[in-house]
């Protein structure tokens, strides 16, 4: 085990988005690694807008893509205790004060500073009052050293220096009591004994006051990883518009978890110019150092690549039970027919999602398959009855219905109508999927089965025009 203890802290205000799944990789991937410690922290101080729903969301998007926490899931709302006892602490020390400014007066003060061309800052009128008026009150930390600034190095921006006037007193207890996020993620990441954090470069504005806290409160700095956004494919801020946002859609989407922990990883850090990387791959290969300072550019053709080369090189009887949740979903169910990790195998090769996988198999489990108008008029013909009647009895009587077996029997057909192989094959493809996407002659009617190549062919003759 190494000191390193990183975590994940998610808001429970919505899905997991892209981005945060990535965050969460990252500090995953660098605690195996380095044999630290990742632990998930649900920040759920926001009670008005953190939902059991979203906090449910987050823990099953761990889970799906299999990053599973050695500590935790912690929740900051069973924590208030110990956030009101430091509130206390920086009170009775003067280093922060009751500020009962009300929102009218904020406003006024905000719109005079930007009237004279200040920036609109709290101006600390209540930092020094002794009164405690009968009215609602919020607490603020009092900024120190305000003419000094404040630097640290970002392990991946480099260094960071603010001035401290830049900065203004902070609200780190709401008027009902509850804390505010800057000041609790301080607590909590010195209490649970962070060493880094790596977190969403849209917090990089927060960690100089998240520093003065950490001083105040007398806990040590950790270092700090911050991640470069994602950008959609318009170099603007990835939104719903670029496509799904959501890590769980993808999931709907028939994306596998190893597909997207591939893509995740991939925006924002590189190996040279491999592409393709398993778990076990990424937890030796992963450091902060390889993290670009650019922002990652979401690419969803990129991700469909990805996961249909996993779909190929998956184990077809794993890929078979990641299957079924889809198969369902179209009301088949696989198992009044052939052997689904065979159909799996047929499709792996042609399938792009588990969606369209499903797509691929619902011929193979529908009572018939379902004719597209250009199949039934190429092969639906008198023409063809001879064929398919000789096909059916051929294929009724053969001894041994096996893939191997399967090839003399059907090329005695043809050569006894005196047919080229097409011919021959492929009105039978076509009586046995309707004209959907399928695996080699011999193979298809191994996987279908004897039986049901036989109702099939007795299917299009009935149907011949
Ligand atoms: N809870 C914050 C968020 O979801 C992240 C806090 C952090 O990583 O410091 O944006």
């Amino acid at each position: 085990m190494s000191d390193l203890r990183v975590r994940f802290a998610p808001s429970p205000t919505g899905y997991l988005h892209i981005g945060g799944a990535r965050t969460a990789l990252f500090n995953y991937l660098l605690a195996k690694k380095e044999q630290g410690t990742y632990l998930l922290r649900i920040e759920d101080t926001d009670v008005e807008r953190s939902t059991q729903e979203s906090v449910d969301a987050i823990l099953d998007a761990m889970t799906w893509l299999g990053l599973s926490c050695d500590e935790g899931p912690f929740y900051q709302t069973e924590r208030f205790d110990l956030y009101r006892q430091k509130v206390q602490l920086l009170l009775d020390e003067g280093k922060a004060y009751r500020c009962y400014c009300s929102a009218e007066e904020l406003d006024a003060k905000r719109e005079l500073a930007s009237k004279e061309g200040r920036k609109p800052k709290y101006d600390g009128t209540c930092r020094k009052r002794s009164d405690q008026p009968d009215a609602p009150s919020v607490v603020r930390f009092e900024l120190p050293d305000p003419a000094g600034e404040i630097s640290f190095i970002d392990r991946i921006k480099g260094t960071i220096t603010v001035r401290n006037e830049e900065l203004d007193d902070l609200i780190i207890q709401r008027s009902d009591g509850t804390p505010t996020y800057n000041f609790v993620v301080v607590i909590d990441d010195a209490e649970m004994g962070m060493t880094l954090v790596i977190r969403g470069d849209d917090h990089l504005n927060n960690t100089p006051r998240q520093i003065h806290l950490y001083r105040a409160l007398g806990y040590a700095v950790p270092e700090f990883a911050h991640v470069p956004m994602i950008l959609g494919s318009d170099k603007k801020r990835l939104s719903k518009r670029h496509g799904a946002t959501s890590v769980m859609a993808y999931q709907e989407q028939g994306f596998l978890p190893e597909a997207m922990i591939n893509y995740l990883v991939r925006l924002g850090w590189s190996h040279g110019d491999e592409e393709i990387f398993s778990m076990e791959e990424l937890i030796e290969k992963f450091t902060i150092d390889a993290v670009g300072r650019s922002a990652g550019v979401f690419n969803p053709e990129k991700l469909l690549w990805l996961n249909s080369h996993y779909i190929k090189s998956y184990d077809p009887a794993a890929l078979a039970k990641l299957l079924l949740p889809f198969l369902a979903q179209k009301g088949i169910d696989p198992s009044a027919g052939p052997d689904l990790t065979a159909v799996v195998k047929g499709l792996q090769e042609r399938s792009t999602t588990l969606v369209q996988m499903a797509d691929g198999a619902a011929f193979y489990y529908a009572d018939q398959p379902e004719f597209d108008e250009k199949t039934a008029a190429k092969f639906l013909l008198e023409e063809n009855r001879t064929l398919f009647t000789e096909l059916k009895s051929a294929l009724e009587s053969c001894e041994d219905y096996t893939e191997a077996q399967l090839e003399p029997v059907l090329k005695a057909v043809i050569e006894k109508l005196g047919l080229k192989f097409g011919k021959a094959a492929q009105p039978l493809r076509a009586a046995l999927t309707g004209g959907a996407p399928s695996p080699g002659i011999y193979e298809l009617l191994e996987v279908l089965g004897r039986q049901r190549v036989v109702v099939r062919i007795e299917n299009a003759l009935q149907l011949l025009k």
